[in-house]
């Protein structure tokens, strides 16, 4: 691993902070004003899509340049570059790959503009893990391809204008993972009905969506017809590589240290409990070496070599530590760990919020369990899961 920055990648973290000295206020001063002039501002700086084709609109930027702007980011808490997430994190990319000429000009500048959201449907009631088992059916008639059946658990479909949805086209059963296609295709098309599923925190941010003879134009696949599973495969390893997170892990961990200062177990600060030093060191490494695996892979692609599956490590080592993190913050925080609102709620019940929500980064895009089996087979060789 050798990160000795060019004078020129230099220069670039130079403007960065520069950028940032002028134009990103204290967190309490930025309100929807701001953030529509900061979204303004990052667009026209070409820092959304920073490392997509200048051809296609993105920044052109390289590698090393995306994990410079992305640190300095993190470390002043800017707002995300862009709003379209799911556009920017894996529909785009797989557009960028999979997609025609006209599809590039039709959905990349509404992607980096975040002129409105995508979501994605890929997993049904019996196809999650296994999401090659996915029965959600399309046939071709003519130019359209007429979809019939159901996804579920797609976030935020209720205020989404476009979904990237896999459907099976194919009729040979020996090969699951050929005979899916990639189809992309407007929420308010006739025929698709969204309704929203409430969480265990209370919220409501994923939905079932029902397709009932949805009519979708053949100039709407994304990739060749059966490709579907390749165009998935390259979008989740996107969702999987996480470098990003790590500044995002050590914020919450710095705000667990300062709660484990402030509160009092057995008359004394929680921070001098041998227990509880014990395991924020451990988290402390565990990041420390969530880090250091992110510089080995981002070694490789500096190479010029592939990410494949070494991304489920530290999405693994995420779902691990996001679960510790909560847990030992309401364990500190004995019986009022079970108050998440009113007066007795510690820091407005924020923790429990948090300690809710894991189901977002621990099951979406892969759950543990199929983190291990990749990194078993594909990674140390083991045979395969019956
Ligand atoms: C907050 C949230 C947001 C989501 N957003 C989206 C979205 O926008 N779009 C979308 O398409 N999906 C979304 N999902 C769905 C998510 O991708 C699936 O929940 C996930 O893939 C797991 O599938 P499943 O729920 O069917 O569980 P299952 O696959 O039924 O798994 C159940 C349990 O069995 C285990 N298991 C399954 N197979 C194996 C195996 N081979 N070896 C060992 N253990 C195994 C799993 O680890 C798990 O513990 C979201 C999920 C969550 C929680």
């Amino acid at each position: 691993m050798d990160f000795q920055l060019t004078p020129e990648e230099e220069a670039f973290r130079e403007e960065v902070r520069a950028f940032l000295d002028e134009n990103l206020p204290p967190e309490d001063q930025r309100g929807p004003e701001f953030l529509a002039e900061w979204n303004r501002k990052v667009r026209e700086k070409r820092w959304v899509g920073f490392s997509w084709p200048a051809e296609v609109g993105g920044g052109g930027g390289s590698l090393m340049k995306q994990v410079i702007l992305k640190e300095e980011m993190a470390k002043r808490k800017a707002p995300p570059l862009g709003t379209c997430f799911m556009g920017l994190a894996w529909v785009g990319p797989a557009i960028i790959e999979y997609g025609t000429e006209e599809q590039k000009k039709r959905f990349i500048p509404d992607i980096l503009d975040g002129a409105y959201q995508w979501c994605t449907g890929y997993s049904e009631p019996d196809a999650g893990s296994d999401l090659a088992a996915l029965k959600c059916r399309a046939v071709r008639e003519g130019d359209h391809y007429v979809v019939n059946g159901q996804k579920i658990w797609t976030s935020i479909a209720m205020w989404s204008k476009w979904m990237i949805l896999l459907v099976r086209t194919g009729t040979d059963p020996s090969d699951k993972h050929k005979g899916i296609t990639c189809l992309l295709v407007p929420m308010d098309t006739p025929g698709i009905t969204v309704r929203p599923i409430r969480n265990m925190s209370g919220g409501s941010m994923f939905a079932e969506v029902f397709f009932d003879n949805v009519r979708v134009p053949v100039e709407n696949r994304l990739g060749e017809e059966g490709e579907g599973w390749r165009v998935t495969v390259s979008a989740l390893a996107h969702e999987r590589s996480g470098i990003s997170e790590i500044e995002g892990l050590r914020r919450r961990l710095d705000a667990l240290r300062e709660l484990a200062r402030r509160t009092v177990r057995r008359g004394r600060p929680a921070a001098e409990d041998p227990e509880v030093r014990r395991r924020i060191a451990s988290i402390d490494t565990r990041i420390e070496a969530m880090r250091l695996n992110g510089m080995r892979f981002l070694t490789r692609q500096l190479k010029g070599e592939p990410l494949g599956s070494e991304t489920s490590i530290n999405k693994l080592h995420r779902a691990a530590l996001e679960i510790e993190i909560g847990e030992l913050a309401l364990e500190m925080q004995g019986a009022r760990g079970a108050v998440a609102g009113g007066a007795a709620a510690v820091d407005g019940g924020g923790w429990q919020r948090f300690s809710l929500s894991w189901p977002e980064v621990v099951i979406g895009g892969g759950t543990p369990n199929i983190q291990k089996n990749i990194i078993a087979e594909r990674i140390l060789g083991l045979p395969k899961d019956a």
